[in-house]
């Protein structure tokens, strides 16, 4: 499989694909016999729509784990999104070209890249926004992704699971910086009871973790590690310790981990799995 011009794309096997934009955040393509599903659609710069035409000529739902800006500034290149609507305000905060534009620059002042410019970014245009609840099934023939509560990161995050593999793609819901921070974010606790209705909803069906940032397929206990994370908090046991000030940059205070982090998010005992919190909205 080759890249297509602004997005790198790479072949999970099973009919899974990883697209990854410049933005650096990745979104998943999902194959079945009849129709692709894809989970998320990146910041809007480049022609995602075409990218994806590339892999396949299914007919394809785009579907949202949140309305963060980063995963939903492409949706332009479709005419319908599937999101939850305790998210839809935040998406449409999030989708005009000033916000696409002003990530896409933050991510470029990290990285340096030079490859796309002004004039790549996807032009703003109606959308038909459809209501996800958790529950509900999106056939694509051969194989189901059904929506799952992760609300925590924003209110309204879905995760989407795919029955064929086990796969939960869990959008940012659950990885090694979750963000928990913010208007949209939820308290700690509610968090908690999230991942552990995940859990037992999805049983021994659920076999494989996925996110978006710097990583697709991520270790299973990074949902027990989490959940850790969470009680640590709780518990008032949290080593924080200051956030990055590079976010401060784009109007985002500063918070805490709530683990000792040994460079980047990584923690220092090397588990996978970790939150960055408001210390404010605990319980
Ligand atoms: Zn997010």
């Amino acid at each position: 499989m080759r890249d297509h011009k602004l997005f790198q794309i790479r072949d999970l096997g099973d009919d899974i694909y990883f697209i990854v934009d410049r933005s650096t955040v990745g979104m998943y393509l999902v194959i079945g016999m009849q129709k692709a599903a894809l989970i998320d659609c990146g910041t809007g710069i480049g022609d995602l729509k075409e990218c994806v035409e590339t892999i396949t000529d299914k007919p394809v739902q785009l579907l949202a784990t949140h309305g963060h800006v980063d995963h939903i500034g492409g949706a332009c290149n479709y005419d319908r999104i599937y999101i939850n609507e305790k998210d839809t305000a935040l998406m449409r905060e999030s989708i005009v070209p000033e916000k696409r534009l002003e990530f896409g620059e933050f991510v470029r002042s990290i990285n340096n890249d030079q490859s796309w410019t002004v004039k790549d970014l996807v032009e703003n245009r109606e959308l038909h926004v459809v209501n996800v609840e958790p529950g509900d099934v999106f056939e694509l023939g051969g194989r189901t992704l059904t929506a799952v509560d992760m609300a925590g990161h924003t209110k309204g995050s879905m995760g989407y699971f795919d029955d064929r593999t086990g796969t939960l793609f869990a959008g940012d819901g659950c990885n090694n910086s979750t963000f928990l921070f913010g208007e949209e974010a939820t308290e700690i606790s509610q968090y908690k009871k999230t991942l552990l209705r995940v859990k037992e909803q999805l049983g021994e069906n659920y076999k494989r973790h996925a996110i978006c940032h710097d990583y697709s397929f991520v270790p299973m206990e990074c949902i027990d590690n989490v959940i850790e994370c969470c009680d640590t908090i709780l518990n008032g046991n949290a080593d924080a310790d200051s956030f990055s000030n590079a976010y401060e940059a784009i109007g985002i205070r500063t918070e805490f981990l709530a683990w000792a982090k040994a460079g980047g998010a990584d923690r220092v005992d090397k588990k996978f799995g970790n939150i960055a919190y408001d210390t404010k909205r605990i319980n």
